[in-house]
C-alpha cells in the first residue's frame, strides 16, 4: 500500500483592489451578468464574465427551469456558448460571482463538479490553462490557475479521443 497526497494551490485576495486591473474589471463585469440570471426557484443568482484571448468578454448567468434538472449553471452556459461560437479564441480567465437576498454570502462560491468537468474538457481542448476568479462581493476573492487546482481527479481518458 502506498499513500499519496495531492496539493492544490490558489491565491486569496482581501478585496478587489488587490487584483490587477484586468482581473478587477472582469470581476465587476461578472456582477453585470447577474441581471439576466433566471433563478426564480433558488433565488440564487450566479454571474460569469469570461475573458477570451482576443479581448472579447462572454457573459453568462444561471438559467433555471420549472423542471429542475433542465436548468444549467452559469459556468456551463458560458462554456457551451464559447464552444459553439468562439472555440478558436482561447479562454484566459473566467470570473464568477453570486448574489442572493436570502442570506449573506461571506465566502467565494465554488463551481459544481459538472461545471469543473466541462471546464477541464475545454482547457484540454484549447491546450492553455484557464484562470478562475471566484469573486465574493462581501468577502475574500480566490484566484485559481488551471483545472488541476480544482479537480485533480478529473475524468479524462485519452483513448476515447479518435484521431
Ligand atoms: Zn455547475
Amino acid at each position: 500500500m502506498t499513500n499519496h497526497e495531492i496539493k492544490i494551490a490558489f491565491e486569496e485576495y482581501d478585496n478587489l483592489h488587490e487584483l490587477n486591473s484586468s482581473d478587477q474589471h472582469l470581476c465587476l463585469e461578472s456582477v453585470k451578468a447577474l441581471k439576466n440570471s433566471h433563478s426564480p426557484y433558488s433565488k440564487f443568482r450566479v454571474g460569469v464574465a469570461m475573458l477570451l484571448q482576443s479581448g472579447k468578454i462572454i457573459y453568462a448567468s444561471n438559467q433555471e427551469n420549472v423542471a429542475y434538472p433542465s436548468g444549467l449553471c452559469a459556468e456551463r452556459v458560458a462554456l457551451f456558448y464559447w464552444g459553439a461560437n468562439h472555440p478558436d479564441d482561447p479562454i484566459v480567465t473566467m470570473a464568477i460571482t453570486a448574489q442572493t437576498d436570502e442570506f449573506e454570502l461571506i465566502k467565494p462560491v465554488t463551481s459544481c463538479g459538472s461545471c469543473l468537468q466541462v471546464l477541464a474538457e475545454y482547457e484540454k481542448k484549447q491546450n492553455q490553462q484557464i484562470n478562475i476568479i471566484l469573486y465574493c462581493q462581501q468577502g475574500p476573492i480566490w484566484k485559481i490557475k488551471g483545472i488541476q487546482n480544482q479537480l485533480p481527479f478529473l475524468f479524462f481518458e485519452d483513448r476515447l479521443i479518435t484521431q
